[in-house]
């Protein structure tokens, strides 16, 4: 199985690619990055590809499906890519075989309220002439009549079992789920704006000052986050969760501090924020790679999230799919004080083998 953090900008998107036990060749993909990551259209209107279409393209000219997609949450930085996706390629759906997706609807059924239908997610048509595609489409509406949107919500507790896989649910709970029970706002508050980097502190001066401030954020709240487990090996994405509800999610599943869930990697939450991630997730948890996906072009990675991270192992590595980070982030001091810590390198390829 090989798993690829693709460059995405400030967002996310993940290609989870391996061959099953029948030898046939399987797709997964988490999350579409924001636009740019399908492509930026140019002033003609023509889309120059991204990382996210190039993958795409691969998995079509393989002859292969994308036998998985998951959202794990509206955020623009996680969904706009897909969506641009779907405005731009007519066969998008036919690609796809199975798509997780928590939608507004799904979650105001779930709780028995009447639904917001200003919640939808708008796909509008890239060009005008195309009636293909209209206005008041909604991504909900194209993936529920493509037939590959099963409309069942993805919540903490449950295993699911497919593809030669296993995906143990650790968030959202009921009450990350709750708290989307009103109308969305477009963007989260939190990634605004661009705010000041704290990249000049020394690790040993933020471990000193570190308190923990929780994210208030009801959209990463309702992140889908997951261990996925192949051939007995863990690996633990954790999308944009809160912590509490990943402590929540892998307490229920019966991981303590004292048996932590052993596993290759963890997508460390919400690009390396310091609201979520914090020393009681952490205890959890006994891995020796964690990986920050972000160009660092908003406001995470936060060092002080890297520096809790960097305080509560004995041992461990970062990888940066925007490898650069890591000389922004750490002087030649912070390798003295600790010497433990390791960067992955930029070709490391997170491959698990049988
Ligand atoms: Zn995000």
């Amino acid at each position: 199985m090989l798993i690829q953090f693709l460059q995405a900008s400030h967002g996310d998107a993940i290609w989870i690619s391996y061959h099953d036990d029948k030898a046939i060749p399987r797709n997964i993909i988490i999350d579409g990055g924001p636009t740019a990551t399908y492509g930026e259209k140019d002033k003609k209107g023509k889309i120059a590809p991204g990382i996210l279409s190039e993958t795409i393209n691969h998995i079509r000219n393989s002859g292969q499906k994308i036998d998985l997609l998951i959202l794990t949450h509206v955020d623009n930085d996680h969904i706009q890519g897909l969506i641009a996706w779907f405005e731009d390629d007519l066969k998008a759906t036919a690609l796809i075989e199975k798509v997780w997706f928590n939608s507004g609807k799904l979650i105001f059924e779930y709780f028995k309220v009447p639904d917001i239908i200003d919640n939808h997610i708008q796909l509008s048509s890239a060009d005008e002439t195309d009636t293909a595609i209209k206005e008041g489409v909604t991504f909900e509406k194209v993936i529920k009549d493509a037939k590959i949107w099963d409309e069942k919500i993805i919540k903490q507790g449950c295993t699911i079992d497919l593809l030669d896989v296993s995906f143990k649910i650790i968030s959202p709970d009921d009450d990350g789920l709750k708290a989307l029970l009103h109308k969305w706002e477009k963007k989260s508050p939190e990634s605004l704006t661009a705010g000041a980097k704290d990249y000049n502190t020394s690790l040993q001066d933020h471990i000193k000052t570190d308190k923990y401030d929780k994210d208030r954020s009801v959209h990463n709240g309702s992140s889908i986050a997951f261990v996925l487990t192949y051939k007995k090996k863990n690996m633990l994405f954790l999308a944009d969760a809160h912590p509490d509800k990943a402590i929540g999610g892998l307490t229920h599943f019966e991981y303590t501090k004292e048996q932590p869930i052993v596993c290759e990697f963890v997508k460390v939450s919400h690009h390396g924020s310091k609201y979520n991630t914090n020393c009681e997730l952490l205890e959890l948890i006994d891995s020796p790679i964690y990986v920050i996906s972000s160009d660092g072009s908003e406001r995470s990675p936060y060092k002080q999230c890297l520096a809790r991270l960097i305080n509560a192992k004995k041992k461990l590595g970062i990888y940066f799919n925007y490898p650069e980070l890591a000389e922004q982030i750490f002087t030649e001091d912070d390798f003295k004080e600790f010497p433990y810590l390791k960067i992955v390198p930029a070709d490391y390829k997170f491959i698990i083998h049988e």
